[in-house]
Parts: structure tokens; sequence; C-alpha cells
């Protein structure tokens, strides 16, 4: 993976001048930015439409979604600034999506969860931890038998997927806004049974007792499929020889390519995710300095890309945002990863 050691040196330099060598932090927003503005005009333009183009079948409802909906934008827009209005329209997408038909973050209920979940944590209204109920008790009551939820997504053929987008481990996530120490004891015993583990190395299929090849014979290793999403997602309560043999192959197959990039979804700063929750679990600073090794190649990536393309990429899963959160995560020695562990 090339890794500056320099370079990473350099960056804590930077991080600390910006912390005070130059005088206070720069505030939440500078004076050639409206946040607030462009977030009301963002959601101006997502109600004025259309919101979805293409040809995939997407679930119902699909405008509800935390991630490709309406759902999202509310939250932030109100994170920038909180108004009655707001919190009323994002209550009533997190109630039309208890029933959505897709069992998955992206779409589905579990996305609303963290919505919900981070709504009552904000404001303390009984109104936001009763919609969480609501919709956590329904979400349990479709789980199947064994532990597994069934994924019917953009009219592929059912499917019981395992990692955080769109599978398993993101539903446990999003139910974890409560206590459910049973929940997690038993899903950590299937994510044991669906572990694919060689020596000292691990990983899961996309698809619960799936092959690990897709059908153009790829092996997937990213957040989004594959063994850094598990490792990042179920840190708390995976069994701790498969977590570690998890990070240990994301970290010898190394930092994705240009083609799938420095994105936290399915680029290098999602696997490395997977080194920083293995050093915050097991207390052992070589994960450390394996995550910030990617966050350094991360950085370059994005910085590469900016230079090829003239612009940014302006998508918190899959552009630049993800990035910066994951290196001042790096800095800071924690893991916490975008939304699925809180929205500060
Ligand atoms: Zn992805």
């Amino acid at each position: 993976m090339g890794l500056p050691a320099p370079a990473e040196g350099a960056l804590l330099r930077r991080r600390r001048s910006d912390l005070g060598a130059r005088g206070p932090a720069p505030a939440r927003t500078c004076g050639a930015c409206d946040r607030p503005g462009a977030a009301a005009r963002t959601l101006e333009l997502w109600r004025a439409g259309p919101q979805f183009t293409g040809e995939t079948p997407l679930p119902s409802p699909a405008g509800s979604s935390l991630l490709a909906g309406e759902s999202g934008i509310l939250v932030v827009a109100w994170q920038l600034e909180a108004s009655g209005e707001l919190a009323d329209a994002l209550l009533a997408r997190v109630r039309e999506n208890v029933a959505n038909e897709v069992e998955e973050l992206l779409w589905g209920s579990p996305g609303t969860l963290l919505a919900a979940h981070a709504m009552h944590g904000w404001t303390g209204e009984a109104r936001w931890a009763g919609t969480w109920q609501e919709s956590a008790d329904a979400l349990l009551e479709r789980r199947d038998g064994d532990g597994l939820w069934t994924q019917r997504l953009y009219g592929l053929p059912p499917a019981r997927l395992l990692g955080p987008a769109h599978g398993l481990v993101g539903i446990v996530q999003a139910l974890q806004g409560n206590t459910h120490s049973e929940l997690a004891r038993e899903t950590a015993a299937v994510l044991a049974r669906e572990a694919i583990v060689e020596g000292d190395l691990a990983s899961w299929p996309p698809e619960a007792g799936g092959e690990m090849e897709n059908s153009r014979g790829e092996i997937r290793l990213q957040w989004c499929h594959g063994a850094p999403g598990i490792v990042a997602t179920a840190a708390s309560y995976l069994d701790e020889e498969l977590l570690v043999a998890g990070a240990e192959l994301t970290w010898q197959a190394g930092a994705h390519g240009d083609e799938k990039g420095a994105g936290i979804c399915h680029g290098t700063a999602g696997n490395g995710y997977a080194l920083l929750k293995a050093f915050e679990r097991t207390g052992d600073e070589r994960w450390l300095e394996r995550a910030r090794r990617f966050a350094v190649h991360a950085l370059t990536q994005a910085e590469q890309a900016r230079i090829e393309s003239g612009r940014g990429r302006y998508s918190l899963f899959t552009g630049d945002p993800g990035v910066a959160l994951f290196a001042a995560d790096c800095l800071d020695a924690t893991a916490r990863f975008p939304i699925l562990d809180g929205w500060d």
C-alpha cells in the first residue's frame, strides 16, 4: 500500500496546529457558506424531484430511506437548524418506514431506527423513544428463527445478507439503541457459524451460506460486504479471535485500488475502520498504527482523485467526507463509524 510515514507525521502536525497553535479553532460555520441554508435547499430540491432515477425496482416506501431518501436530509437539516417542522417531517418518515419491505439499513427501518435513536438522544422527547420502540418491535417480529433477516432488494431473489449496509450486522447495530445483549450473543453465534476461516485469517461471504466469490469471480473485502464491515460493526460482541482474524485479513489484503477508491462504503477508509475497531477492542497499538497507515493512504487517494477529476466527491459513504472522518478518528484514536456509531 505504500505508506508514507512522513505523511502521517505531517498529518499529525497539521492537526495540532489547527487545534490551537494559530489561535482559536475555526468556527463551525465559515463566512462563505450557509450550512443550514444549504441543507434547506437540498431538502427543497429533493422534494421537487425526481428523487430517484434508473430502472432498478426500489423498495416501498423509498422516500423514507435514511441514506437515499428524505430521512437523512431531514436529520442533517435539523442538526444544523432545529425546527418543529423538520422534526415532525422526520417523525412521519420514521413511522412510514416501520413496515418497509426491505430489512436493511440503507432503505429500511434499521436506518430510520438510527435516526429516531439520535433524535431521542438530542431532544429527550418521549415520542422518539416510542417511535423507536414501534420500529424495533416490528423488525424483531420479522426476524427469522435462526437469527437472520431476509432481504428482498432491487427485484433480486430473496437473500440473507450479513454486512452492515444491507444485512444482519447493520440491523443489529440499529437495534442496539436499547439493551439487547441476548441479540448480540445470538448474532455472534450466527457470525461464528458463517465465518470462513483459513489459518489466522477470516472473512464472511456477502450472503449467509453463500460463496465468497460472486458470479464475476470477485471476492468482496470491504465495509459493505466481507470482513471489514463485519469487524467494524460487530466489534463489541464478535468473538475476539474472529475479530482479530478478520482485521488481519483486512490488513494483509492492503488498501483498495482506484476502482473502489478511498471511501468508507467499499474503499480504503471503510476497511480502515476494521483496524481501528480492532484497536478499540484489543487495546493493541499495532492496530492503531495500521489504521493510521490506511488513513494516510486513503487521504492520498482522495487527493489524487480530486486532481484527476477536477472536483471533490461529496458523498459521506463513497466520497471525501467519510475519508476525512476516518482520518480524524485515527488522530483521536477513537472508532466512531459515521451514523452507525453516532452523528456528532
Ligand atoms: Zn459499498
